[in-house]
């Protein structure tokens, strides 16, 4: 890892831990703690440390994993990073995440050199080192830093970083760390009782490894009365005020709100004797009330071959709960399969969008539906999102349907004289499955005059990218010629990296992942444009919308 310049800053850290059970919300839960510290004026980072052996989630399938957000720095990261990047409204760095496969990858590298010195090599110390280096980071750059661990307290896999967050307590004193567990506290509807002992149990066992939680943040479907709580902080041993409920809300950006009602960020602020600044949360709090009570509503399509598990979508979910808020409307998300979609169904699934969006993805499953479906949205004048495999089908379209090439692919799925998009060729000798797409942020240059130019309003701008495909530069004059517009291009015009058509409403692929760019109440400008694209298009008039295809 490379060494960088510290500042002076003593800096505090916040470990978060699950218990019981996962999926309760500890991303949103540290991302929300970290903007209400931020708000007080702290400079706040968040890390996740996740307990798998993959090195990173790159290789992991997005139906078990979810989506993999990529940093601008080309990491292939834990989806939470996504949250932290929204509500921080800071970009994170391949140091914001960690594996136990990046650490045990470190720790056997290094004895392999002889850094060793022939000790034997052991999960504590030498693990436990590795991972308090990686959580020491950010140390001197940051007043906090809150750190995720991933997976939950009773989890073989866990034990190492609780270890590490133990000692790191023991080495700094308790006014420098503190640990938040965030637990669940189920309703059983047959008694009518909220129940206590999942979470006396996570605490328990949090105490068995030598780490007193000082906060119990309870994920909870109903309100926890205040006898519940004075029980929760009696058998947990922590304060009464430390027991936090944390309800189910309407959406997840209101959780800093709950909290700050609670008093969290205070409480912890005196737990690491920070000054208590004042908290500033006006905007935060209109561009919830916006998501709230949304003027109108429009349907939007997204097409897709992980359609099953929304998590694999996460940030296009988000960045479309953005766009939608920035707009005044609720965006409600129609999931179709792209396999599903045939000639003969398309009309029936899309009836009633007013856009459709082409997701990313891997593999030849679903391409030629993606492509009836694009077909159909450009012929009827339905605004159109491709992204990054969503762009290069676009592509492969225009390519069949219009410019008459009717063999038009990809070289990923069938090799063909009329491979449109193709490998790009520093990718043609990689071997190696993980880490080696073209991976980060990247500049793309904006053709004046265009959709994207105009969503932008700027000359350059630097997105992100993960992918190894690319548009074929041979076929860039027979796509022109027919009517599609480069309106963004690498600076030295060799990669294709915003596609779009003239004389349609709002037809744009992009090459890259915008949705991982697009933050919580400033939004993405192509989300928010392809949004009031949408807005502007007539539900049960789709045919006044219908492209002259004879002039493209
Ligand atoms: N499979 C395509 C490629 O590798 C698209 C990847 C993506 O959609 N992220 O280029």
């Amino acid at each position: 890892m490379a060494t960088k310049k510290r500042t002076s800053r003593r800096t505090k850290y916040i470990f978060v831990v699950g218990g019981v059970l996962s999926s309760v919300g500890k991303g949103i839960a540290c991302a929300s703690l970290g903007l209400l510290l931020k708000s007080r004026g702290y400079q706040v980072t968040i890390q996740k440390f996740d307990p798998y052996i993959n090195v990173d989630p790159g290789t992991m399938n997005p139906l078990q994993h979810g989506e993999v957000y990529v940093t601008d720095d080309g990491a292939e990261t834990d989806l939470d990073l996504g949250h932290y990047e929204r509500y921080l409204n800071t970009s994170m760095t391949r140091f914001n995440n960690a594996t136990t496969g990046q650490i045990y990858y470190e720790v056997i590298q290094r004895e392999r050199r002889g850094h060793y010195l022939g000790k034997t090599v052991q999960v504590i110390p030498h693990i436990t080192d590795e991972i308090k280096r990686r959580m020491t980071y950010f140390d001197g750059e940051y007043d906090i830093v809150i750190i995720e661990i991933g997976g939950t307290v009773g989890d073989i896999e866990s034990q190492p970083y609780l270890e590490a967050a133990r000692q790191l307590t023991l080495e700094r004193g308790r006014s420098s760390c503190m640990t938040i567990l965030l637990a669940y506290v189920p309703y059983i509807r047959s008694a009518g009782e909220l129940k206590t002992k999942p979470t006396q149990h996570a605490a328990k066992e949090l105490m068995e490894f030598g780490i007193i939680p000082e906060i119990i943040l309870c994920r909870t479907e109903h309100r926890i009365p205040k006898e519940v709580r004075s029980k929760i902080a009696l058998f947990c041993n922590v304060d009464e005020e430390a027991v936090i409920e944390l309800p189910d809300v309407e959406t997840i950006y209101e959780v800093p709100l709950v909290m700050a009602r609670r008093n969290l960020d205070a409480i912890v602020l005196r737990k690491l004797r920070l000054k208590p600044n004042e908290l500033e949360l006006d905007t935060w709090s209109r561009f919830v009330q916006r998501i709230k009570n949304p003027r109108t509503s429009i349907e939007i399509a997204l097409v897709g071959k992980y359609v099953s598990y929304h998590d694999s979508y996460k940030s296009i979910i988000e960045a479309f709960v953005h766009a939608g808020a920035i707009n005044n409307c609720k965006v409600e998300l129609r999931w179709i399969s792209a396999e599903e979609v045939t000639k003969e169904n398309v009309e029936e699934l899309l009836q009633g969008v007013r856009g459709v969006l082409v997701a990313p993805g891997f593999g030849a499953r679903g391409i030629e539906g993606k492509i009836t479906a694009i077909e159909y949205v450009r012929t009827r004048g339905i605004p159109f999102f491709g992204i990054c495999l969503g762009m290069q089908c676009a592509v492969i379209e225009f390519a069949r349907n219009v410019c008459g090439l009717s063999d038009a692919n990809s070289s990923e799925f069938k090799r063909t004289r009329q491979n449109v998009i193709h490998l790009m060729p520093d990718q043609e000798k990689i071997e190696d499955k993980g880490g080696t797409m073209r991976l980060g942020v990247y500049p793309c240059l904006l053709r004046e005059g265009t959709k994207a130019h105009r969503a932008y309003n700027q000359d350059l701008v630097f997105e992100r990218h993960r992918h190894r495909y690319e548009l074929n530069n041979s076929f860039r004059p027979i796509l022109e010629d027919h009517g599609m517009i480069m309106s963004g291009v690498s600076p030295d015009n060799r990669l294709v990296e915003i596609i779009e058509l003239d004389g349609h409403p709002w037809f744009v692929g992009v090459q890259f992942h915008p949705e991982l760019k697009s933050r919580a109440v400033i939004g993405h400008p192509l989300f928010i444009h392809f949004v009031r694209a949408a807005l502007r298009m007539k539900p049960d008039e789709d045919s006044s919308n219908e492209v002259d295809n004879s002039a493209l």
